[in-house]
């Protein structure tokens, strides 16, 4: 049980960072009240003045923005004035089975790679867009004909590693071109950078001569932060974030999330389903698609550390304490798949477009050999269901050999999990 003197003390420092972020917040309400159809309209947010408007106001009056709300009109939170095919465009994996457009300004996409660089740097000087590098990809649009492909590819001063198969005979197969490669730096999901430390770790095969991993895209736990240091011998960064926001918290060397409270306002909310407070979150910067008190369905702690050794300018930082995970399956041919796969390929097909051509799906993995895809297809899209279908099979058979079975549905929707009310993109029956 949460203890009540942890929710008080949560409101607090809720409250606290509100005041520090008041004048920010105040701005950001009024402009999303007066240039944001959904927040004039369907919120009618309140008009309130500098003076009025404080944490009581703020908590009472404002409504929480679920992604349910969000994920049905994106681009009804576009700004007066901002126009969608202007803005930078990105769609999330959709850890639910959906995925959804995420809107910035070219001028915000910037300030926020500048802040991503600059917490960079305090890890490793010498570090710069140009140093040697190694990545994860879930797809690749190198051309409209091939949005995935299951290889090793190399761009520039990148090496990019698939992000789907963590099968043995991967892991080695990745490793041999990370060795011949010898980025200055890596970053990716925890759990494929973990796979592939761990594999070198257990057969003490040579040491790469990376300085630097940055850890990010999923919640990544202690030990896996741990090991790969270790393994390694480099410096090990979280970096947690999402596409509706990119960097919310970095980690500094003591091991602290510190959010980056020149764009993010993060407020805790206690959610007795759960009995834990999840996180509620606000930009304060991205005036072409603000999102205000939005509820990313993570869950951790707000605390506030005057004098962290690291002298941060953030005093306010994050305890994640569970959050968006990996969902890893084997099959009868000893593949290891990573389930973001599938998702991969929808925000693929989605960037063919523009538009989410499949807008909620979810595998079924009904056993060893047999996949069950169940999707929903939009009937007013350009292209027939099966043009769709045709697609992402073509795409999915780069990674999944052909002895398995896979047995595509067109669903009207999926149905949330009775038991949590979440929809889950990937569900092993097998099990
Ligand atoms: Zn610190």
């Amino acid at each position: 049980m949460m203890h009540a003197l942890c929710r008080d003390q949560s409101i607090m420092i809720n409250e606290m960072f509100f005041n520090a972020k008041k004048d920010q917040l105040y701005k950001m309400i009024s402009w999303s009240r007066e240039r944001v159809p959904y927040y004039r309209t369907t919120w009618n947010l309140p008009q309130v003045s500098q003076q009025d408007f404080n944490f009581e106001f703020f908590t009472s009056q404002i409504p929480l923005l679920e992604k349910k709300e969000l994920m049905q009109n994106p681009e009804a939170f576009l700004a007066d004035g901002f126009q969608a095919d202007q803005l930078d465009v990105e769609a999330t994996s959709g850890t639910e089975g959906k995925p959804m457009l995420c809107y910035k300004t070219k001028e915000e996409r910037l300030r926020c790679s500048m802040d991503l660089w600059s917490r960079r740097r305090s890890w490793c000087r010498t570090l710069s867009p140009e140093s040697r590098f190694a990545r994860f990809y879930a797809f690749r649009s190198l051309d409209r004909q091939s949005l995935i492909t299951n290889t090793v590819l190399f761009k520039d001063n990148d090496i990019l590693i698939p992000l789907f198969d963590m099968s043995e005979d991967k892991l080695a197969h990745y490793w041999d071109k990370i060795m011949e490669f010898q980025p200055q730096w890596m970053h990716g999901p925890s759990t494929a950078i973990f796979n592939i430390a761990k594999y070198v770790k257990d057969r003490s095969l040579p040491k790469p001569q990376i300085e630097f991993v940055e850890l990010n895209g999923e919640y990544a736990p202690a030990e896996h932060l741990n090991l790969i240091r270790d393994a390694w011998g480099c410096k090990t960064a979280n970096n947690y974030g999402c596409r509706e926001f990119w960097t919310i918290a970095y980690s500094c060397p003591e091991n602290r999330l510190h959010i980056v409270d020149s764009s993010i306002f993060i407020e805790t909310l206690y959610n007795p389903d759960i009995d834990s407070n999840e996180l509620v979150i606000t930009s304060l910067r991205n005036l072409a698609w603000p999102l205000i008190r939005y509820r990313i369905g993570d869950i951790g702690e707000v605390s506030f550390i005057e004098d962290c050794p690291c002298r941060m300018k953030s005093h306010y930082c994050l305890e994640l304490k569970r959050g968006r995970k990996a969902d890893y399956f084997t099959l009868k041919n000893g593949q290891r798949i990573n389930a973001i796969v599938f998702s991969g390929i929808l925000r693929g097909l989605s960037s063919l477009d523009g538009r989410a051509l499949i807008y909620q799906y979810q595998v079924l993995k009904r056993s060893d050999s047999w996949l069950e895809i169940n999707l929903c297809i939009d009937k007013n899209m350009t292209r027939s269901p099966e043009e769709i279908i045709r697609i992402y099979d073509n795409e999915l058979r780069k990674v999944i050999k052909p002895d398995i079975t896979l047995d595509y549905q067109i669903v009207p929707q999926i149905l949330p999990d009775p038991n949590t009310g979440k929809c889950r993109d990937f569900i092993d029956l097998s099990l």
